[in-house]
């Protein structure tokens, strides 16, 4: 057992369920034993050895000052730090754990993005054995943003709401509740959808009576009651958070005074694979850049960036609200010069809500609440912006409306009569606050100066009064304050100085009166700093008191922010306000694909989706533009309901609840996924949360599977979708085959993306166009690959032997099925109808065409059925075509004399005769 220093330390340690453990020593914060190791390894901090009572230990340390950087790094490498301090006590001191800093409490982020906490209960969590609730699956969830106070709660009705709500908000750091974390596939699939870290923490946390207890005493009684989910299972999720939040010390509970309910129908379902596959925040290839947030952000400020965000992320139904927002943005859109003249004053805005926190946290300088103090100076300048211009009367100036002007201003004048204009870093120093601010403290300020102006002029007031030629007075740790004389005149001091040191060239002295003045200039500088300090303390909390109002400041900031960005961005690129209907109709005229658009000569496209046309099947050869086509449908979607403009020249969007896709996607295959599964369980989830008022987009199913399971499998969902589900679909597909549904789904219809063919090259138009294509470009593209002729004519070739093959399987298995029906009933003689598919002219066949003469033969005679297909089976296969059926010898060989007349040679007579006569045998035969 370690002792000592080391013996406190791992005791400490012993208590926190923290990674690492920073703890004061004097001036410096030390890591010890395993700790050591690790911050060196990841920080590249010197380890020195540390001897206590005879065993050595691994030992580093930073200074006081400058323990936070190295905490930040830390944490956001996802270790959960805690953070000992020293303090004093009757014997000595003592030292205690004051903080644990984890990802999601960490305030002092470099970075504008949110930082979400969350937590996750799962019904029956905690409940101990509330049966009932075992049945379903619903989660409870809750989310804060430590950095500004954000806070929300909701209620996700399964595991997929559950994944997209939290890939949405990405939180730093998830807390699971009691039965969550026992389930590790839940966990497992939360891990990889997030960048943040799952931390356990206490159950209790999380039981209802604790929980809704904590929420009552954050934020009221009322709050708690009315916040508009009656979720227990939220509350109890809100409650963790609040709790963690105490527990690790952040300090920032006070700027949380807001809880945001919302609930399942508020927003667009945009599941995580959709946010994805949607490339919204970031690209296939995990890069910000490329993302559709990137190419539209224009925003000025980190909140504007934020909220900016929120909205591309969650989408909403409410059309009214989108409409609101749309006449902003349009307002906006033509008032270009007060836009500009906005978006200038905005720029100057700090972060406000992150300035809140920081204020309740008790960690904003002086610095900090100037920065507040600058941006509450804005409020007029933008009220201006808005007031006095084009954007007066526009529903832009509403967003003005709920700020409290007078309350702003007042804060305002509060901190610019308090605060000095350039006050240090450093918060004890002095100088923070300005002259007149406070009287107490003028006072002795004023006393100050005077001693040390005394101080000041001694060395010339001695040098005068004494004769004195080389005197200085100075001040150093050791000695205190001092006056030096020159050696030359060391001997003529006056008899009251006292000498304290010599030195090469100078001697120094103190003298009671001076040992008086300095004890009475550090008593000044003392109370000084300590006062100063106080006051400054008084100011922040009364900027902490006014949380709320800088919260209501930084939203108007935030929101005009990212109402101007969108502006900007469609007046900067020709984008159209969309008409918002409840119909169920998508009609986009010459739109275009918002990222694409950027850095393409984009060919724009029509899309209609309607009543009439729900269901799209698109073709075209690989590459031509499918799946950009559909995107963008899918964007121009999510767009309107993030009630911004949108690329296209005209559009009419109607609302929709949901928008699924499901693409093929690279990054599953390196993952070591089966692709066909997962595939499979995107589509599943498709199938069953889509509903008529929802936008689905599929890019290839089924492509992970044979061929015939492939086509079977879209086939299925074409129908389901088409049928039972009713939501407008685009389904990109390579099965050719299916474009035939068009002629038999009331809803289907085809369209295709054309190309040029010419002279055996293929040149792509990015024209979409009515009806299917008419041919699979697998081959040629291989051509256009390079892939040497050879083996592209040679797969040609394969190609059209495998479509025949194709066909006769078909025809074949019809025909079989037939068979194996008609042994008991004459259902098939009765003639049932059943269309069959013909793979190789992609067209169908019903029994008309097949022959009657066959289905009468084995509709009369089911025995006559097994002796046939006994005979041959292939020849057999092909039965559903009359020409094919076997000959009898008879007829064989009147067709053998036929074949061997010579026309030329025979009398026309004779010829005639002879036709008689094989009449006559082949008519004997029947
Ligand atoms: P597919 O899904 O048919 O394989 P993609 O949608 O991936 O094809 O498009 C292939 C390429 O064509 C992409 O690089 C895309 O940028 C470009 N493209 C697609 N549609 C258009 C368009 N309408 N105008 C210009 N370029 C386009």
């Amino acid at each position: 057992m370690a002792t000592g220093i080391v013996g406190e330390f791992l005791d400490l340690k012993a208590e926190t369920d923290a990674d690492v453990l920073a703890m004061q020593c004097g001036d410096f914060y030390e890591f010890f034993a395993d700790d050591a190791e690790l911050v060196a390894d990841e920080l590249d901090l010197t380890v020195s050895q540390k001897s206590s009572h005879g065993s050595s230990y691994p030992m580093a340390g930073v200074p006081l000052s400058e323990l936070t950087p190295y905490v930040k790094a830390l944490v956001e490498r996802g270790y959960r730090v805690a953070v000992a301090d020293q303090y004093e006590t009757d014997d000595g001191h003592a030292r205690e754990i004051t903080r644990v800093v984890t990802p999601g409490t960490l305030l002092e982020t470099a970075d504008d993005d949110a930082r979400y906490l969350a937590a996750v209960v799962r019904e029956g969590d905690g409940g101990g054995a509330s049966a009932a609730g075992e049945a379903s699956g619903s989660y409870g969830l809750a989310l804060a943003d430590v950095t500004t106070g954000r806070f929300l709660v909701t209620e996700a009705s399964d595991e997929s709401d559950l994944r997209a709500e939290l890939y949405r908000f990405d939180p730093a750091e998830v807390l699971p509740g009691p039965r969550v974390r026992n389930d590790d596939r839940l966990l497992g699939a939360v891990r990889e959808d997030l960048s943040g870290s799952v931390s356990v923490f206490d159950a209790e946390a999380f039981a209802p009576g604790r929980a809704k207890h904590a929420v009552r005493e954050q934020f009221g009684r009322e709050t708690a009651d009315s916040v508009g989910v009656d979720s227990d299972l939220a509350l109890r999720a809100a409650g963790a958070v609040l709790g963690y939040v105490a527990e690790t010390g952040a300090g920032v509970l006070a700027s949380m005074t807001r809880l945001t309910a919302y609930g399942d129908g508020d927003h667009v379902d945009v599941d995580a694979t959709t946010q994805r596959n949607l490339e919204l925040t970031e690209t296939m290839r995990g890069d910000g850049e490329g993302s559709l947030f990137e190419t539209i952000d224009h925003t000025v400020t980190a909140a504007g960036g934020r909220l900016l965000r929120e909205w591309v992320t969650r989408p909403r139904r409410d059309r009214a609200a989108l409409d609101r927002r749309l006449d902003a943005v349009e307002a906006l859109a033509a008032a270009a010069l007060a836009r500009d003249r906005l978006r200038e004053t905005l720029g100057e805005a700090y972060d406000l809500e992150r300035l809140a926190a920081r204020a309740t946290s008790g960690s904003a300088g002086a610095r900090e609440l100037l920065s507040v103090r600058d941006t509450l100076a804005l409020v007029p300048a933008m009220l201006d912006a808005v007031e006095g211009t084009a954007l007066a009367d526009s529903p832009v100036a509403a967003v003005l409306e709920g700020l409290d002007r007078d309350r702003a201003r007042a804060l305002h004048g509060e901190l610019a009569d308090a605060l000095a204009d350039d006050p240090p870093k450093a918060k004890t120093q002095g100088g923070l606050l300005r002259k007149g601010y406070d009287d107490e403290l003028d006072g002795l300020i004023a006393s100050h100066e005077e001693a040390s102006e005394w101080l000041d002029t001694l060395a010339e007031r001695e040098k005068r009064q004494y004769g004195l030629s080389h005197v200085t007075v100075d001040r150093n740790k050791t000695d205190g304050y001092y006056i030096q004389v020159g050696k030359s005149v060391a001997d003529q001091v006056p008899e009251h100085y006292r000498e304290i040191k010599t030195l090469k060239n100078s001697k120094r002295f103190v003298t009671d009166e001076l040992a008086e003045r300095e004890r009475e200039v550090l008593r000044l500088e003392e109370a000084r700093g300590e006062l100063e300090y106080e006051l400054f303390e008084e100011l922040r909390e009364r900027v902490a008191d006014d949380a709320e109002l800088l919260q209501d400041v930084g939203r108007v900031v935030a929101e005009m922010d990212a109402l101007a960005s969108l502006a900007t961005h469609a007046a900067g690129n020709d984008w159209t306000r969309p008409e918002l209907t409840d119909e169920r109709r998508l009609d986009v005229e010459a739109g275009r694909h918002p990222v694409v658009e950027r850095t393409t000569d984009f060919v724009p496209n029509d899309l209609r989706l309607d009543a009439e046309r729900g269901f799209l099947i698109v073709t075209g050869p690989n590459m031509s533009g499918k799946s950009t086509y559909m995107r963008q449908a899918a964007l121009i979607q999510l767009l309107a309901q993030a009630g911004s403009f949108v690329p296209a020249r005209a559009a009419t969007v109607g609302l929709v609840d949901g928008i699924y896709t499901r693409v093929g996607a690279l990054d599953e295959l390196a993952q070591g996924r089966s692709t066909f599964m997962v595939e499979m369980q995107e589509l599943s989830n498709i199938l069953h949360s889509a509903s008529a008022d929802s936008l689905v987009i599929l890019d290839e199913v089924g492509r992970g599977t044979a061929t015939y399971d492939g086509i079977s499998i879209a086939w299925a969902a074409t129908e389901y979708l088409h049928n039972e589900v009713r939501a407008r679909t685009l389904f990109a597909t390579h099965y050719h085959e299916l474009t035939t549904l068009a002629d038999h789904l009331p809803r289907v219809a085809n369209v295709h993306v054309a190309v040029d063919e010419r002279d055996g090259e293929v040149t792509f138009l990015r024209t979409v166009r009515d009806g299917p294509t008419n041919r699979s470009y697998g081959v040629h593209v291989a051509d256009l690959a390079g892939v040497p002729a050879p083996v592209v004519s040679r797969a040609d070739e394969v190609l059209d032997r495998l479509r025949e093959e194709k066909a006769i399987e078909a025809r074949g298995s019809r025909s079989g099925g037939r068979e194996a029906g008609g042994g008991g009933a004459d259902g098939a003689g009765g003639g049932t109808e059943q269309v069959v598919f013909d793979l190789s002219s992609g067209s169908f066949a019903g029994d008309g065409d097949a022959g009657p003469a066959e289905a009468d033969g084995e509709g009369t005679d089911p025995t006559d059925g097994p002796s046939r297909t006994g005979g041959e089976p292939t020849t057999d296969g092909v039965a559903a075509s009359p020409e094919a059926e076997p000959l009898d010898p008879e007829t064989r060989a009147v067709l053998d004399e036929l074949s061997d007349v010579d026309v030329a040679a025979t009398a026309p007579v004779e010829l005639l005769a002879r036709v008689q006569e094989w009449q006559e045998r082949l008519d004997g035969d029947r």
